[in-house]
């Protein structure tokens, strides 16, 4: 096969999987020998049980296979964000490691990109995930995300999406936002498609994640919204919400002449002590949102303006032919 002509690029980010690799190696392997032109990058994000061993061996043995292993955990976003930068395909896939996503999926979504579309999204319909941990948090999350944003997919946590190669390019990714990498890219015009995909249970391996992780998807979803729409007019959000507590200062220093000069009676009945906490809990609220708002655009600048990535490489396994294929 042409070596300059690669079509497809997998990536697979992986913490402590190691019962996982080979047979998620072997079916993806099944699925598109011999069919595409394609290498599969893993990203070891800091694992700590033998799973690099195992990427060692696949990677002497098939020189399709390439890995970055992470000097320590990064987190699955930085990881995908490594596996994106590395890649050479014309398409690129990312699916999980712990054989929830099914590989077998993958030529449908290529099917997909081939037709037109820029990003193609798996919607794991049938999920087989726990009922309070997983399933709720993210139909909350996705039902927030898709109002918010206006991209509307059924399942934006889906690892297992393709996506083409000049799409990624233009995006850096930061905390757990590989999530909103649809919306991003329909915001600069991209076509999106969502297709049904297989989900099966985890049968090796622990789930990383908890409850935490919907908590920082919202804020996410927050920093994505500013982003995307305020950050060329940080004013309007931050001098909306000055509007409004401009207003409320107005309203209740006028009550409190009102409360003095006409009817002084009620400032006895006032002193309660909780009232001013909850303000004051409010205020506090509002202002750590924006200080972290603007703290989002500064680590932007730190990174973008000095080339720096979100992930340190340890070592990393290419193929003797530097073109990786
Ligand atoms: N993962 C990772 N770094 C992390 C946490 C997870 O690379 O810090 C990988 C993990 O090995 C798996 C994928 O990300 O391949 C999804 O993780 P998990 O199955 O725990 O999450 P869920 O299926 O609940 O989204
Ligand atoms: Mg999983």
């Amino acid at each position: 096969m042409d070596s300059q002509n690669l079509e497809l690029s997998i990536v697979v980010p992986l913490l402590n999987e190691q019962d996982n690799i080979g047979p998620l190696y072997d079916q993806i392997t099944q699925t598109l020998s011999g069919k595409y032109n394609y290498e599969i990058i893993f990203i070891d994000d800091g694992s700590t049980d033998g799973g690099f061993g195992k990427l060692t061996q696949l990677h002497q043995s098939d020189s399709k296979v390439r890995v970055i292993k992470f000097r320590r955990n990064f987190g699955q976003t930085a990881a995908l964000s490594a596996g994106f930068d590395h890649a050479r395909g014309d398409i690129i896939i990312a699916l999980d490691a712990d054989l929830q996503n099914d590989p077998a999926d993958i030529p449908k979504m290529v099917d997909k990109i081939n037709e037109g579309f820029d990003v193609v999204s798996g919607w794991r319909k049938k999920r087989h995930d726990h009922a309070i941990r997983r399933l709720l948090p993210s139909m909350i999350a996705n039902w927030l995300i898709a109002k918010i944003t206006g991209v509307k997919l059924h399942d934006f946590g889906c690892t297992l999406k393709a996506y083409r190669r000049e799409i990624l390019a233009e995006i850096n990714l930061y905390g757990e936002m590989h999530r909103f990498i649809p919306a991003l890219a329909s915001w600069s015009g991209a076509k999106i498609e969502e297709i049904v995909v297989n989900h099966r249970p985890r049968t090796a391996g622990v789930a990383k994640y908890g409850l935490g992780r919907t908590w920082k998807v919202i804020l996410d979803l927050v920093t994505v919204k500013f982003l995307g729409s305020f950050s060329t007019k940080p004013i309007y959000v931050f001098g909306g919400l000055g509007l409004i507590t401009a207003l409320g200062s107005m309203a209740s220093g006028l009550m409190v002449l009102y409360q003095k000069f006409v009817s002084p009676e009620h400032l006895a009945m006032n002193r309660n002590p909780l009232l001013v906490l909850t303000a004051m809990l409010i205020t506090t609220t509002l202002l750590l949102i924006l200080m972290g708002l603007q703290a989002e655009l500064l680590v932007r600048t730190y990174h973008e303006s000095q080339n720096r990535s979100t992930y340190v490489i340890k070592e990393m396994l290419e193929s003797p032919d530097s073109k990786g294929v």
